[in-house]
């Protein structure tokens, strides 16, 4: 499942293969894409963005979201020949001097151009929070963010790409797993030291995991995932079974073992 970690592995791969290289080839198997506008245009940048990906081919900008199931491949040069399947999304084949190379974008949620003017306005885009992998981002600022939906479930706080962005359904689960707080808990009930911890941990992990796949939280023998995915298993660290409920209008399932996380109030139940 892509999160920010796999989107800014995915913008390094991209970068390495396209940037400075001029698009010869591009075609689209989605009718709202209009992929000559990609051609004889030099990519010039390759930016995550949270989830998104933004691709700047000469003031043209790709924009893709993967979803639960979109990948970008990068595919060796073939004699000039494209060898990326027919049933990509998009597929662009770019050259310098020195070398052709292939990409392709399967499967995204959501693939679009978008002129500078579009970039700008785009009503998702423009609503993103920090990235939480930005070099620049301020923990303290991002603790503020989530104080400010201070009555919100920190579980459904967490997802939300309008407050801080990057962080996808996996994290969630497993970094307030690792802190010790209950999904269902209420911001306003978290202290401002755990919030710094929960948003610094996250960082780190999901930095150490640009290095290497698969996902993990857990580094050691045994399951890669301290609670993800695990419900009724029992809790690696204290032998409670692990739970889950969905959250949020999304409906997306948290994750949590019941003796590392206690509920602090009945409110903060979920419905199993
Ligand atoms: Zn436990």
């Amino acid at each position: 499942m892509p999160e920010g970690d796999t989107i800014y592995r995915t913008a390094v791969t991209l970068r390495a293969a396209l940037v400075n290289r001029v698009v010869e080839g591009a075609i689209s198997h989605d009718p709202h894409v209009d992929a000559t506008r990609l051609q004889q245009r030099r990519v010039l940048a390759v930016e995550p963005r949270g989830k998104h990906l933004l691709v700047d081919v000469g003031g043209c900008t790709i924009h893709s979201h993967l979803g639960m199931k979109g990948a970008w491949r990068v595919y060796a040069k073939t004699h000039g020949t494209s060898a990326a399947p027919r049933q990509a999304a998009l597929v662009l084949r770019c050259r310098d001097d020195e070398a052709s190379v292939t990409v392709a974008c399967f499967q995204p949620k959501l693939l679009e151009l978008l002129s500078p003017t579009a970039l700008r306005r785009h009503a998702w885009l423009s609503q993103l929070g920090p990235d939480l992998l930005d070099s620049q981002f301020d923990g303290n600022l991002g603790v503020g963010r989530l104080q400010a939906h201070g009555q919100r479930a920190i579980g459904e706080v967490l997802l939300d790409q309008s407050v801080i962005c990057g962080i996808g359904n996996v994290y969630k689960s497993e970094m307030l797993f690792l802190t010790g707080i209950h999904p269902f808990c209420p911001v306003d009930e978290v202290a401002d030291e755990r919030l710094l911890e929960l948003l610094d941990m996250t960082r780190r992990y999901m930095l150490r995991n640009l290095e290497g796949q698969p996902r993990r939280t857990r580094f050691r023998d045994g399951p890669r995932l301290w609670v993800y995915e695990r419900r009724g298993e029992r809790c690696l660290r204290c032998g409670e079974r692990i739970e889950r409920a969905t959250q949020g209008s999304l409906a997306r399932s948290s994750y949590w073992c019941p003796g590392c996380q206690p509920a602090p109030g009945s409110q903060c139940h979920g419905t199993a």
